[in-house]
């Protein structure tokens, strides 16, 4: 087992790292991954990124707002900040969207993440307690608009997973709309680096050193991502 890397260490390097390695790496969790190739992986990135990217410019184009609680209002979704979020899976989370137009943030898993004595300088200028809020807010605003348009890139984005004469089961790729809601929620909140930095600081709060894992696997899906966009890889 690798020691434990310092928190700050891990951030300040991820912070700097391209949304497409974020991308590759959640790319690792979806259940069709070893259906689509590396390449074309790595176009569905892309897609998933721009279309977050411009959906959340529309937004700010379309709403007039201060902050996210106003436009989840504006847009009549509900927020309630709680302390325990789980998903069906009972894994902790720090928000969750149900299909009833409600965000649900766990406030307790922000306090926790913020406190962590490594965090002073880096949450005072990047990690605000209102940066982060309103980070969660946006990628849950994402699937509230995912569920109520269909053309969205998230949405008609399939791969074929098998043929019988004419017809053909097309599946959806869950991932994309996680990667599209941090890059919408990127751009709403005007952050400079992947929201998907905030699995890092929540897994931390449970366990030093899946934290130190998750952040060593995001260094070597940055290799990854290199190679196969230099065309080194033929898988
Ligand atoms: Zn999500």
């Amino acid at each position: 087992m690798e020691a434990n890397i310092n928190l700050e260490t891990m951030l300040i390097k991820a912070m700097h790292l391209d949304d497409i390695v974020f991308g590759y790496q959640a790319f690792g969790r979806e259940n069709l991954v070893n259906k689509i190739s590396d390449k074309d992986q790595i176009n569905m990135i892309k897609k998933a990124i721009a279309s977050g990217k411009s959906l959340a410019k529309e937004i700010k184009a379309k709403y007039n707002f201060n902050n996210l609680e106003e436009l989840s209002s504006k847009l009549k979704v509900k927020i309630t900040y709680s302390d325990k979020t789980y998903d069906q899976a009972n894994m902790l989370l720090f928000a969750f969207y149900n299909s009833k137009n409600l965000i649900t943030i766990n406030k307790k898993a922000v306090d926790t993440a913020l406190s962590f004595k490594e965090m002073k300088t880096l949450s005072k200028d990047y990690f605000s307690k209102k940066t982060v809020t309103n980070l969660l807010i946006g990628h849950e605003i994402y699937h509230f608009l995912e569920n109520n348009n269909k053309n969205l890139y998230s949405n008609t984005e399939r791969i074929t997973l098998f043929k019988i004469f004419k017809w053909q089961y097309r599946a959806r790729i869950h991932i994309l709309g996680e990667i599209a809601a941090m890059s919408f929620a990127k751009e709403l909140n005007n952050v400079t680096y992947n929201p998907f930095i905030l699995d890092i600081l929540l897994v931390y709060g449970f366990n030093k050193s899946s934290a130190s894992a998750l952040y060593q696997d995001l260094i070597l899906s940055e290799e990854r991502v290199n190679s196969i966009m230099e065309g080194n890889d033929d898988k």
